[in-house]
């Protein structure tokens, strides 16, 4: 039914009822890296509690889901802080959706903006330290601001540079990833040796990644495709395009093919695009992301607890068509 016709009473009752849902789903999911559920089941009801929070706004608490970077820190990994947090994103499905961020864009800073627009590769996101030109720190993003130190595992991956050609200190970040032909082949040496197959290549990365014994890591073929580079103005950057060719050439391999859009029509030419390519990609992409470009506009705009303002994620319907029962009325 619309979100109009709640009641505060029944509106509590059903956002309790989905954040405990969310929370059982989203355990599974960083904990054990085994979901229960699609993504496109998480993201229905997490869409829905975010409705609803919207629409009652002193139902907002700051344990919900929608408050929180979602993830799990294990206890058996040192644990790592993260000064500038590891935040999440904010998503939409549709090119409304879309039209309705570039907008407030607009609005926000008082004129057009110009995006750096990437694929969304479906991996889990990686921090790494460099001190004098040397990789000495890698961590997961954990909950946001605590990760799990990682370094070991991350040492495995041959795309990850040990030594930079300059004595510079530096942390960036990226994602970690399974590329589709290794968790094929994982996933059935998994099935003969009668072991739980993971669920997708995410899953599989974040659960490769996340090992006590780095000789498994190494085993498990992880790449790596880095995307930023924390306080970048450091360094003379002044806009994303600008660090991801810097990335490139500080040695890291960095998401292929992005473009800098000045317009939504590049933006909607280069999702098809991305939609063609999909299947024929060496590793999963789950949408596009469309960043600001320029660095001080993306400070100007700021983060809200959980993402920043500046960016945001337009997710691929799922690739299986799914019905998804629901019970509130979506509207853009
Ligand atoms: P997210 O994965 O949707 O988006 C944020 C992440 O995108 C970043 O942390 C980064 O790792 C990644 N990313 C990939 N390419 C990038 C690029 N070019 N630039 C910047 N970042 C890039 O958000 P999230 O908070 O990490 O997780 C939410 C997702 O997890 C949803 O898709 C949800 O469906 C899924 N999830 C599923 C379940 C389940 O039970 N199936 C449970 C919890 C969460």
């Amino acid at each position: 039914k619309p979100i109009s016709d709640y009641s505060h009473e029944e509106a509590a009752a059903v956002i309790g009822g989905l954040r405990a849902q969310l929370i059982q789903y989203a355990q599974a999911y960083y904990t054990a890296d085994a979901p229960v559920v699609e993504d496109s089941v998480y993201d229905a009801q997490y869409r829905d509690l975010q409705l609803l929070e919207q629409a009652f706004p002193d139902l907002v608490t700051p344990d919900s889901p929608t408050q929180q970077v979602g993830g799990a820190v294990l206890s058996d990994f040192t644990k790592i802080i993260h000064e500038i947090p590891m935040l999440s994103m904010g998503d939409v499905f549709s090119e409304a959706e879309l039209a309705q961020f570039d907008q407030r864009i607009v609005a926000a800073i008082d004129q057009p903006s110009e995006y750096s627009v990437e694929l969304k590769i479906d991996g889990l996101a990686i921090s790494l330290r460099y001190e004098q030109g040397k990789l000495v720190e890698g961590s997961t993003r954990g909950n946001g601001t605590i990760g799990e130190d990682v370094t070991d595992n991350l040492r495995t991956i041959q795309t990850i540079p040990q030594q930079l050609a300059e004595p510079i200190d530096l942390e960036v970040r990226g994602e970690c990833y399974m590329p589709k032909v290794s968790f094929e082949k994982l996933n059935e040496a998994r099935d003969r040796e009668g072991l739980p197959v993971f669920a997708n290549p995410r899953n599989a990365a974040a659960g490769s990644l996340r090992q006590l014994d780095s000789k498994v890591t190494a085993q498990r073929q992880l790449d790596t495709l880095m995307y930023t580079i924390v306080n970048a103005q450091q360094y003379g950057i002044t806009t994303q395009a600008q660090a991801l060719t810097q990335l490139q050439d500080w040695g890291f391999h960095v998401t292929p093919g992005s473009i800098v859009a000045q317009d939504l029509e590049t933006v909607h030419d280069f999702i098809d695009q991305s939609v063609k390519q999909r299947d024929q990609l060496p590793y999963g992409i789950d949408g596009v992301v469309l960043k600001v470009n320029d660095l001080n506009l993306q400070q100007k705009l700021g983060n809200t607890v959980k993402v920043p303002r500046w960016e945001i994620a337009y997710k691929f319907p799922p690739e299986e068509a799914e019905t998804i029962v629901r019970d509130i009325e979506w509207t853009v």
